[in-house]
């Protein structure tokens, strides 16, 4: 089966920060572990270059949008190569073969007689790029996002029929009880679609920066339209000489942030029916990480920054850290000093320890060789069904309630070799067939536990399976293996910090 997973185009309006991280973070844990079940996986990230912001930003720098464009769309690849994202193609909307498949695809929008001219009068945000209706005004037409005054724009240009697709959408929506996720972001899609839609404008005649309308050359793109677009036409270029639309799309998840949720859950499926293709199978919308609490850390400041924890920290511990402290899909608090505590009590204590610890005794009593024996039934219990229980969460996107999952076993590892004493054992001649069974079940509970943690913590899950001499990454793998299999000590996985940088 394939897989196709994107995360949300970002703007390079400004530099990465921590929210674009946590969307490609999130996508690169689904295509990692969906990896793992065999399946045939496309994981697509980018960058949006057209519309107004990028215009509005590379005016006020005195260069080209095109030059800032080219400025900082690296700035994002890098990030994505930092959080260890193994995104399989990076696309960047302006790109000339983007371009010239959006130009396709809105012609055929337009021959299908799914666009009007018009003439638009509204509230418009230029950092949104978009007109707010009377119900999403702030204050005093404020933008409720970025709290700015709107301006009053009225022009000619091109609409989209949104409203003809009521009730296709209205359908789609309870045929696929799951096509957006979590439930209470698809609530808020179907309570938009069920005030009545409205037709939206599909072109600005004083834009600058941004596609010419095909039919209509002097109007350009809504950027939204090209930038929603980006998830089928990296498809058809993305591999040199193929079109792996027919292999991927309909894309299975679009993860992507809650500020523009009506864009994908109302917009996006819309324009596809439009165009003659299936909409996406589902979506997950994500909550903010708010820092909260301003409380210094030892090491990192009183601000989260991606950069300064990947470099203290590790990519990895970010990676854990994001999916832990904040129940995916909600919003929540994270702070460099919740940071640190979570680093220190789970990576390095519960974690970490456990693997040092249990490879240090198998190397002690038993010279480095797992013993063979038999599963420990005390132990069986907890691991039974956790390969399917995580497969079923993650299919719903459920980054957090996974991770949850998996760290029991953590913990229960960490009970086990507390109630199991290796080291009394060890003093013991005649204990000698117990502590075969708990030093295998302890190398062997780590293998499987490591095996699902793997898309969490790429980089050192890959350290400990290769100590465990695990040369499987599959979730296939997880059944039970026997012993024999000579295991290497290891330095710590997550040492403890505690000078300041
Ligand atoms: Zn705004």
């Amino acid at each position: 089966m394939t897989y196709y997973v994107t995360t949300p185009i970002y703007y390079v309006n400004g530099d990465p920060h921590l929210g674009h991280a946590y969307s490609t973070m999130a996508a690169d844990v689904l295509a990692r572990h969906m990896r793992q079940r065999g399946e045939d996986v496309f994981f697509l990230t980018g960058t949006d270059e057209h519309g107004e912001p990028i215009e509005l930003a590379a005016e006020k720098e005195g260069i080209t949008p095109q030059e800032l464009a080219d400025r900082n769309a690296p700035k994002f690849e890098q990030m994505a190569r930092r959080i260890e994202a193994t995104n399989d193609f990076f696309i960047r909307t302006s790109d000339p073969r983007h371009e010239a498949k959006v130009a396709e695809i809105m012609q055929r929008v337009h021959d299908n007689g799914h666009v009007y001219e018009g003439t638009y009068e509204g509230w418009y945000c230029p950092r949104c790029a978009d007109f707010k209706t009377e119900r999403e005004l702030g204050p005093g037409h404020t933008c409720p996002i970025h709290e700015i005054p709107l301006e009053r724009e009225r022009e000619e240009n091109w609409f989209f029929r949104l409203s003809s697709f009521q009730q296709q959408l209205e359908r789609l929506y309870e045929e696929r009880p799951d096509f957006v996720v979590p439930d209470f972001r698809r609530n808020e899609a179907v309570s938009f679609i069920k005030r009545g839609l409205e037709d939206v404008s599909l072109s600005r005649a004083r834009l600058k920066w941004g596609m010419h309308l095909p039919w209509d050359p002097s109007q350009r793109m809504y950027v939204w339209f090209d930038a929603l677009l980006n998830y089928v036409t990296a498809l058809s270029f993305a591999r040199e000489g193929e079109d792996l639309t027919e292999r991927y799309w309909p894309a299975d998840y679009h993860v992507l942030a809650k500020d523009i949720l009506k864009f994908h859950a109302v917009i996006w499926p819309a324009l596809l029916f439009a165009a003659g293709y299936e909409p996406p199978k589902r979506m997950v919308i994500h909550g903010y990480l708010l820092m909260g609490e301003r409380k210094m850390s030892k090491s990192l400041g009183n601000v989260l920054d991606p950069d300064q924890v990947i470099d203290r920290y590790g990519a990895d511990a970010l990676r854990y850290y994001c999916f832990r402290e904040v129940s995916f899909g909600q919003d929540g608090s994270v702070s460099p000093a919740g940071f640190e505590a979570r680093y220190e009590s789970e990576l390095a204590n519960d974690y970490g320890n456990l693997a040092s610890r249990s490879l240090a005794m198998i190397d002690r009593y038993r010279d480095g060789k797992v013993p063979d024996a038999a599963i420990d039934e005390s132990l069986a219990a907890s691991f039974d069904g956790v390969g399917q229980r995580v497969r079923d969460l993650l299919d719903h996107a459920e980054l957090s309630q996974a991770l949850d999952e998996i760290w029991q076993l953590v913990r229960r590892l960490n009970q086990y070799v507390e109630e199991s004493r290796p080291w009394d054992l060890a003093k013991d001649e005649s204990q000698a067939g117990r502590l075969d069974l708990v030093l295998y079940n302890l190398a062997e509970g780590l293998r499987v536990t490591t095996l699902l943690l793997l898309p969490y913590l790429p980089e050192t899950a890959e350290r400990l399976l290769g100590a465990l001499q695990e040369p499987a990454r599959g979730l296939a793998e997880l059944g039970s293996r026997g012993g024999g299999q000579r295991v290497e000590k290891l330095p710590p996985l997550f040492p403890k910090l505690d000078q300041p940088a």
